[in-house]
């Protein structure tokens, strides 16, 4: 599992449906559902 931060909750939620992505940049990232707002939240890193 992942945690991500929630802009909308403005906390630490736990990421629902993770998914590794990889960003413009090349980086990686992890996007997934927020499990209170259920809207995206997003992580940097793999
Ligand atoms: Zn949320």
């Amino acid at each position: 599992m992942a945690e991500a931060y929630c802009v909308k909750d403005k906390q630490k939620v736990e990421v629902v449906n993770p998914e590794k992505i990889t960003m413009k940049n090349g980086k990686p990232a992890i996007q997934g559902t927020c499990p209170m707002c259920h809207g995206k939240v997003f992580k940097i890193g793999g």
